[in-house]
């Protein structure tokens, strides 16, 4: 049965669109080139409502549903994917509070980290990844050792999102914090905790505006409430939050291939070889098909993956089938957007250069596409 999107739905994406398209996208190209994030820029999501959007109203949330966040982070990748990507994981760290946290941290730490969030005013981190330790996550070494009524943490993360922002409040940290047992947790560190150092930003090919470094912990001390939720199992925890990151960063790659293929689409009908209009041409054609089939097949799977998270229904496999699909196909929706506007598609100046660029991190970046492959695969029960 074909499922519409609901009236709420379809207007909160016409708000959104309306938004990216009159007050990010202008500035899209030249954040990308200096590398700067727009503070200004980021609140007025909040005032819009769109920072609140995964937030129950007791918070200060417009709760709207996933799929309409989904729906939200799509319009403002069409236009700037660093910025759907900030969001993204600027709003985690506090959702993860709401769905993760003991009634006592929710209360304790609901107008201190999780309300600024829901404002726009503040953004999070969360930080899994090491230096010797991406997909593997069993393999982390970072280490958290209780002492009294402290942890005392040690290690480095790597490729941290948000992690550098003026306005980040805190970075959530996947520990060892039962070395014998493997048994990991996850724990807040908020920004300017003595011995939590932020390292310079990387050099990055793609979605320069959007902050990434590495963090280093040497004996740096948290509060032992500082651990999210009941001890032990932080890992799986966090590692189902994953499905819904997944879902969102998925949308991100959806409405770059879309943007692409109406860019793509467009200039086919007006560019002109051997006197017709290069769209007139099968070879051309084909691109534009695979572009606007991969679109539509995207659409289908994130719809479905979103709405079996929104019913509290398993979505394990169709999070990482939208992650693999959505990403790849985004991926090769930029590279045939670039190769439809020729050399201008190679010129900074062209959007789709942009887009080529920001779009290889979606098939690495929460899961590659082969880790997404093996969760799939082992849904479908190759494997246990
Ligand atoms: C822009 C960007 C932002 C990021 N933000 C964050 C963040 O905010 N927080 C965070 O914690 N991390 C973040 N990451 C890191 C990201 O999650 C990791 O890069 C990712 O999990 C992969 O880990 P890795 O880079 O170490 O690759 P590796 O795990 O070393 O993998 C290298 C290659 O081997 C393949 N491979 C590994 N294991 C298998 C297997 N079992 N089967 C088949 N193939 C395999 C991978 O698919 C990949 O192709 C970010 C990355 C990027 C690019």
């Amino acid at each position: 049965m074909l499922e519409e999107y609901s009236e709420a739905q379809q207007a909160i994406r016409r708000m959104v669109r309306d938004f990216a398209r009159k007050e990010i996208a202008p500035g899209a190209a030249e954040r990308d080139a200096t590398g700067q994030f727009d503070y200004d820029l980021y609140h007025r999501l909040g005032e819009l409502g769109i920072t609140g959007m995964a937030f129950p109203e007791e918070y200060g949330g417009s709760p709207s549903g996933f799929l309409s966040l989904c729906l939200a982070t799509e319009e403002i990748a069409r236009v700037d994917m660093s910025l759907s990507w900030t969001l993204m994981v600027g709003i985690m760290g506090a959702s993860m509070i709401v769905t993760m946290g003991t009634e006592e941290q929710k209360a304790l730490w609901k107008d201190k980290w999780v309300v600024p969030v829901v404002k726009g005013e503040a953004v999070t981190s969360g930080a899994i990844t090491e230096p010797d330790a991406g997909s593997d996550t069993a393999a982390l070494k970072t280490r958290a050792v209780l002492d009294g009524d402290e942890w005392v943490i040690n290690g480095s993360k790597a490729f941290i999102t948000n992690a550098g922002l003026d306005n980040n409040i805190f970075v959530t940290v996947l520990c060892l914090t039962d070395a014998e047992n493997k048994r990991f947790d996850a724990i807040i560190v908020p920004t300017g905790t003595p011995g939590y150092s932020v390292m310079p930003a990387y050099k990055k090919m793609g979605l320069r505006s959007c902050d990434t470094r590495e963090l280093a912990f040497d004996n740096c001390r948290v509060p032992a409430m500082n651990v999210l939720g009941p001890r032990g199992g932080g890992r799986g925890r966090i590692l189902r939050g994953f499905f819904a990151a997944r879902i969102a960063l998925a949308s991100t790659a959806l409405g770059l291939a879309r943007e692409c293929l109406d860019l793509a689409l467009d200039y086919a009908k007006q560019r002109y070889a051997f006197g017709r209009p290069i769209a007139e041409f099968q070879h051309v054609q084909a691109m534009l098909v695979d572009m606007a089939l991969n679109v539509e097949l995207s659409g289908l799977i994130r719809d479905k993956a979103a709405r079996l998270l929104e019913s509290g229904q398993p979505h394990a496999k169709e999070a990482a089938m939208a992650k693999y699909f959505c990403c790849e196909s985004a991926k090769q929706a930029a590279d045939y957007a670039v190769q439809v506007f020729g050399a201008m598609g190679f010129m900074d100046e062209c959007p789709v250069s942009r887009y080529y660029r920001d779009v290889r991190a979606a098939t690495i970046a929460d899961g590659t596409t082969q880790i997404q492959k093996h969760i799939i695969a082992r849904e479908l029960g190759c494997f246990r």
